[in-house]
């Protein structure tokens, strides 16, 4: 025996929460757009939330709507971007494919640089325990002077062949501590359950201020902390080719204990997860080209934008190449 099914109009109740519902997430909308026109919260940030949660509130607005929001740009200026970065007007954020997402997030970015905001200016580096981020670093400080490498202060003691103001600032606890309480840290942390490290935060703020491009090589508590701090800044995820090559090169490398080594393999289990909340993702195959796939992040400024968007970008949606 089969229970009667109505497919009838929901109950009167339902409809009344499904409208509230409605009205809330469509004031939900509003007020992001509100904080975008106010400047108080950042088109990054708003991209970003929308990439996390598709069907969260910023993932359900409209692509026109969140660009209109943007100061600067209107009506006009928003058909014109759709066309460039070719998506199609009744887009939502959150239903954007992976390369208009990246599209309209260097778009984004480069906007934001170009309006006096961080954009692409501060670009962290960060991954898993012996990926290679150090060997990626040394490579684009030799071979991009152009890139500014920010250099941390730590407690550890030097190695032998590292120059103090170069590899690092050594400090003891104490000065640590103090630069701490002077606000002189953009973001620290304990690495390794060691030794503690941090960003001084004046030459980055200077070198963004000059227009110039800065590279955080640090762990990923500290790339969480910088997001946290100035959400605009761009996180780079460096992935080893496999799971096999990271042992290698940690084993290989022979600058831990064993068992130091297996607590390391245990942080860079958990640290590979953390990769979906980073922007870019590059794989250090070999390191000069991991290096300029890092430094094609760090774009330069004005002009290069839009050439690019309409040379080499496949479309995603079907419609024909013009
Ligand atoms: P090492 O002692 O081998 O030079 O560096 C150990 C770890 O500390 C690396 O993973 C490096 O990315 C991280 N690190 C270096 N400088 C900083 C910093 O300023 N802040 C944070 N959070 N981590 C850093």
């Amino acid at each position: 025996m089969s229970e009667a099914r109505t497919t009838t109009t929901p109950p009167e109740v339902d409809r009344v929460a499904a409208s509230r519902a409605a009205v809330a997430a469509r004031r939900a909308r509003a007020a992001v757009k509100a904080g975008i026109a106010a400047g108080t919260r950042s088109p990054l940030d708003v991209l970003r939330a929308a990439y996390e949660d598709p069907e969260g509130v910023e993932g359900r607005l409209r692509v026109t709507e969140f660009l209109v929001s943007i100061p600067a740009i209107g009506q006009t200026k928003c058909t014109r971007i759709m066309d460039e970065l070719q998506i199609s007007p009744s887009k939502r954020l959150g239903g954007l494919g992976r390369l208009q997402r990246r599209r309209l997030r260097d778009f984004v970015a480069d906007w934001v640089a170009d309006h006096g905001g961080i954009g692409d200016r501060l670009v962290v580096l960060a991954g898993p325990t012996a990926v290679g981020k150090g060997t990626v670093a040394g490579y684009i400080r030799t071979h991009h002077p152009e890139v500014r490498l920010s250099v941390s202060a730590t407690t550890r003691a030097p190695r032998p062949g590292e120059v103090e103001g170069e590899s690092y600032f050594f400090v003891d606890d104490a000065q640590f501590d103090r630069m701490i309480a002077a606000g002189e840290l953009l973001e620290w942390a304990v690495v390794h359950n060691a030794h503690r490290y941090g960003t001084p935060r004046r030459p980055v703020e200077e070198a963004i201020a000059a227009g110039d491009s800065v590279l955080l090589e640090i762990d990923i508590q500290g790339a969480r902390s910088v997001r946290r701090e100035m959400p605009d800044a761009t996180l780079v995820f460096l992935l080893p080719p496999s799971w096999e090559e990271l042992v290698r090169r940690l084993v290989g490398r022979g600058t831990e204990t064993a068992a130091e080594q297996q607590r390391r393999l245990e942080t860079a289990k958990v640290e590979l997860a953390a990769v979906d909340e980073f922007d870019h993702q590059v794989v250090n195959v070999e390191v000069g080209e991991a290096a300029q796939k890092v430094v094609d992040l760090m774009r330069p400024r004005k002009g290069r934008r839009h050439a690019a968007l309409r040379q080499d970008l496949p479309r995603t949606d079907g419609a024909p190449q013009s």
